[in-house]
């Protein structure tokens, strides 16, 4: 495992977020004031966008710093515990953004009940950190969507300790998280999912 990225200030880590959010916004992941971003920075805090604010004209003061294993911001979005708890179980994440792509919530819906949406052969699987050839299958976890985010981030957590490598996961009919050491690799890993996702979905014929 890669080590815990190195300390941010706030300011540096709300950029990320910002850049995270403004692509999201200019490519329609996350419409109607969807998705959220956060970027760790240190063991104890990340900075995440707040609730409500429209992701495409993100500015600092959308950003809040959120303690990763403390008391719930009151800025807080609802899903702020699925970023928060990711990072008090896996160190080596830096970032994470959560998006409503369509292709992407197509797919977690047909393939709900397999639990997974496999995706393979692919040369633009070799984006993701690590991956070195398109004869890589990547198995992207799908969960049930719960209003009760406390509760689906746990149930995230146990369904990730199964999947190895992980690089994000569908919840079923709502959208997808992704994550990566920084936020630059987060980027990365959000359009190379967009491109994947999209070309599944195509390739099995029905849009
Ligand atoms: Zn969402």
């Amino acid at each position: 495992m890669a080590e815990t990225p190195s300390d941010l200030s706030f300011a540096d880590a709300a950029d990320g977020v910002i850049a995270m959010a403004h692509y999201a916004g200019a490519h329609g992941l996350v419409p109607a004031t969807s998705g959220n971003f956060s970027v760790r920075m240190n063991a104890t805090h990340a900075a995440v966008t707040a609730t409500g604010a429209n992701k495409a004209a993100l500015t600092r003061g959308e950003v809040i710093e959120a303690e990763i294993d403390g008391e719930r911001h009151p800025r807080a979005s609802a899903e702020g515990p699925l970023h928060l708890v990711r990072y008090a179980h896996a160190p080596d994440i830096g970032a994470i953004s959560h998006v409503h792509s369509l292709a992407g919530t197509v797919l977690s819906r047909r393939h709900e009940a397999e639990g997974v949406l496999r995706l393979e052969g692919w040369e633009l699987l070799k984006a993701f950190s690590g991956i070195r050839t398109h004869e890589t299958v990547l198995d992207v976890p799908i969960v049930a969507n719960d209003q009760d985010t406390d509760r689906l981030a746990m149930l995230v957590e146990r369904r990730l300790r199964e999947s190895t490598p992980a690089f994000g996961y569908l919840i079923a009919g709502h959208g997808l998280y992704v994550w990566g050491a920084t936020y630059k690799d987060v980027l990365r890993h959000m359009e190379a999912f967009e491109f994947l996702l999209n070309a599944q979905l195509m390739e099995e014929g029905r849009p």
